[in-house]
């Protein structure tokens, strides 16, 4: 039996796929794939059978284990199967569930990485992530729970909030009980990486106000320090020396 291969397709276009990942794909017989994955990614594996297994929001546990099902009859049939995922296959992927199920069925897999939904983000609008010596950490966060309820953290400089679209007004005032002042910057990118990316710039205190704008789109809300659009660089003095007249962006968190 061959490994399973896990690919992260990246979040949109489908250049954005790693090398390696277009490299497995190319020699795929079957793929199983996710709703969010970019069609044009099939013309790197016009040989195999694309059998689609997407899904939005929580799955039943029945979906999820009739697609563990599918992984293992197919690696056991002796084929190359590729398991396609939006983003990164380690981020919001369930791929525990996955490879668990291989494991159990003594199937081995392997895992290639792609860009997440936060970094494609962080990408596509020039905000960094992080920021030196303002935006240490970053946290990449769920804000639904199992049983539908929205939380919110505050655990890092910079929080990225996946599948919170769909409510963000709540997710608003759930991050201000989270201790995030109601002016901290935030940035809702929805669909990062495809030709009709959206992008708005909120507070927190009125977060509600994206709520319209990005309405039935994949999401991510990037609060704090890397959410803050870059401060204008002063004009470089040209006797100095490149870095020393550098002056480190302030955001205020
Ligand atoms: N494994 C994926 C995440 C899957 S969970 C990754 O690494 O990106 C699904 C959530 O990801 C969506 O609810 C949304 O919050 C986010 N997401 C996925 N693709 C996105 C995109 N192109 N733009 C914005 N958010 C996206």
């Amino acid at each position: 039996m061959k490994p399973v291969v896990f690919i992260g397709a990246g979040p949109g276009a489908a250049d954005l796929i790693t090398l390696r990942g277009a490299q497995r794909l190319a020699s795929a017989e079957v793929v199983l794939f996710d709703a969010l994955t970019d069609p044009a990614l099939r013309e790197l594996a016009p040989q195999a059978r694309w059998i689609d297994v997407g899904k939005r929001g929580f799955c039943n546990s029945t979906g999820q284990l009739a697609i563990n099902a599918l992984l293992v009859r197919h690696a056991r049939s002796g084929r190359a199967v590729v398991r396609l995922k939006g983003g990164d296959p380690s981020v919001f992927g369930r791929l525990e569930e996955e490879l668990q199920a291989l494991a159990a069925a003594g199937v081995g897999a392997e895992v290639v990485p792609g860009v997440t939904a936060a970094i494609a983000a962080a990408a596509a609008t020039q905000r960094p992530l992080t920021r030196r010596g303002t935006g240490r950490s970053v946290s990449l966060t769920t804000a639904m729970t199992q049983s539908g309820d929205l939380q919110a953290t505050r655990t890092a400089d910079t929080e990225v909030f996946y599948m919170a679209g769909r409510q963000l007004a709540a997710l608003g005032r759930r991050l201000q009980q989270a201790a995030w002042p109601a002016d901290t910057p935030v940035l809702v990118v929805s669909r990062a990486g495809w030709p009709d990316q959206l992008q708005s710039d909120h507070r927190v205190g009125s977060l509600a106000e994206a709520a319209l704008l990005h309405a039935g789109r994949p999401t991510v809300v990037t609060v704090g320090v890397g959410a803050a659009p870059l401060e204008q660089a002063p004009k470089r003095e040209s006797a100095t020396a490149p870095g020393l007249a550098r002056r480190e962006p302030r955001m205020q968190p």
